[in-house]
């Protein structure tokens, strides 16, 4: 017996879970339940974070999550739960496997099999954003080398694991060179130890295209947070719906498992909804506590129950699906069907599905680091760039005085276009003039001459070598 978290969260998240529970007990499921509230509910009730420190320990004890998808409410002040949880528990690994169950549900691609294996915990997802000037916000992308390498060795890791021939990598390394361009290096270094298994990198913009064209090509697909969150919404859904994929949310010690899809408040209540998604994250789970021949069962009743074109709302198709049914219906279907095994569609086997054990990160040995400059963002609401360097005209140091304005990352100046659009938000780029290294007391220097002179820093970034490499963007145009 198996004591695991259960929360039923909100809109159809209910209906959703009941229908899941009933079908995996009926299967057998060894599994005992601990039930906590969370989501619109508890926000609305004073908790910003949506969950209460109770069922923080509820979690933390058990280990295991079985979560159905909650409402964060609009606007400012609430922060995701589904972010938090990922985060707070360390669930690096966001798995979403995807399969086409052609004939039986309508897609335009027959062939389509395929996992994303997506960030969970950083890139723009790290939630830190700054309003800094009167017309610019921030949010800043945070890639970092274990939160890479701990990713792409659970892809290979389950590539290797599950016979998947291919694994690819999605980045936008030709724009983002330090974020995209480390997640890619790391792909290239870990890769290297998988010599059995095909790589290939794709840019995302073009990758996502061909994802959405020709996705049987793909195989294993590993790539940053929010990529990841868009493209598996894209294959769940030509797959057939976004109703019928699941996700496992996988960490050291933590697991969370839920449908990939959100409350859809509007057809809450109704008993509509495919709990599908669910059920599948929830057979993941199954796979996860080693329940293996339980998931097996659950997995091959819910196909044979679409192969039989008994189908909600969502994957219903006249000519195709021969019953609609409502989420309770669909779900005593599958438990009718439990011990059968679907006759056209291939049948599931999970003896050798366990969770993957990865080695711990270790922390590299330290760079050698070497202070350049800095970057300095003013506000400032003038307009010309060779009036705010002529402000910057007695802000320098023994070694460092300006060297280049951008706004937006656009050189403006020296030499810029008067064509370029710029707002209020100044990146002032301090370089050595004496080809001698500054201190760190000449950063502070700067910005205590910048403030006499009533020029409004709002942040600075220093600007470093790692060991002998350049570790920041030039200036487009630079
Ligand atoms: P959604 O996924 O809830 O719904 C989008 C549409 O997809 C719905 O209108 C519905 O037509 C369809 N759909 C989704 N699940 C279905 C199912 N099981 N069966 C049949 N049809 C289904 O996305 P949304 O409307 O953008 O978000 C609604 C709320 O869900 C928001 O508050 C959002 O924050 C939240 N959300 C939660 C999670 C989560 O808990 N993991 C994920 C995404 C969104």
């Amino acid at each position: 017996m198996t004591k695991i978290t259960v929360a039923k969260g909100d809109g159809i998240g209910p209906e959703i879970m009941d229908a899941t529970l009933k079908i995996i007990l009926a299967a057998g499921a060894q599994i005992e339940i601990d039930e906590i509230e969370v989501g619109e509910k508890v926000y609305l009730a004073g908790n910003t974070s949506g969950i209460a420190k109770e069922s923080w320990d509820s979690i933390r004890n058990n280990k295991v999550f079985l979560k159905a998808p909650i409402t964060t409410p609009q606007g400012g002040g609430y922060k995701s739960l589904n972010v938090t949880t990922r985060k707070m528990l360390g669930l690096y690994a966001n798995v979403r496997p995807c399969t086409s169950l052609y004939p039986f549900v309508e897609t335009k691609h027959p062939k389509l099999d395929l996992v994303i294996i997506r960030e969970n915990e950083e890139d723009l997802y790290a939630g830190i954003e700054h309003q800094q000037t009167d017309e610019v916000v921030q949010c800043l992308k945070l890639v970092s080398r274990p939160g890479c390498e701990k990713i792409i060795r659970y892809a290979f890791e389950y590539a290797k694991s599950y016979s998947r021939k291919k694994v690819t990598c999605f980045t936008k390394d030709n724009i983002m060179k330090q974020t995209d361009g480390l997640f890619h290096e790391v792909f290239d270094e870990i890769g290297a130890e998988y010599p059995e298994i095909e790589k290939e990198h794709w840019i995302i913009d073009i990758g996502a295209a061909k994802m959405a064209d020709t996705p049987e090509i793909f195989d294993v697909i590993v790539t940053l947070n929010l990529y990841g969150d868009v493209l598996s919404d894209v294959a769940a859904q030509i797959a057939g719906s976004v109703g019928l994929a699941g996700s496992a949310n996988i960490g050291e010690t933590y697991a969370m498992f839920e449908a990939i899809h959100g409350s859809a408040p509007r057809r809450a209540g109704q008993n509509v909804a495919n709990p599908s998604g669910l059920l599948q994250g929830a057979i993941q789970m199954l796979n996860h506590i080693g329940q293996n021949a339980i998931a097996e069962k659950v997995q091959n009743a819910w196909l044979k129950t679409l192969e039989e074109g008994i189908h909600t709302y969502d994957i219903f198709k006249e000519g195709t699906s021969k019953q609609k049914v409502s989420t309770s219906s669909f779900a005593d279907a599958v438990i009718e069907r439990l011990g059968q095994t679907p006759t056209t569609l291939k049948a599931a086997e999970y003896d050798n599905h366990r969770p993957l054990v990865l080695p711990k990160y270790k922390r590299k040995e330290a760079a050698h680091k070497e202070l350049q400059g800095a970057d300095l963002f003013v506000h400032w609401s003038g307009s010309d760039p060779d009036e705010l360097a002529k402000e910057f005209a007695d802000v320098k140091t023994e070694n460092l005085k300006l060297a280049m304005i951008t706004n937006r990352g656009i050189k403006v100046w020296p030499e810029g276009f008067k064509e370029t659009f710029c707002t209020d938000h100044w990146r002032c780029r301090f370089y050595s003039h004496t080809g001698h290294l500054p201190s760190k007391q000449e950063l502070i220097t700067l910005q205590e001459k910048a403030l006499r002179k009533h020029i409004d820093v709002i942040k600075t970034e220093n600007l470093y070598k790692f060991n002998g490499k350049a570790a920041y963007s030039l200036g487009q145009g630079q």
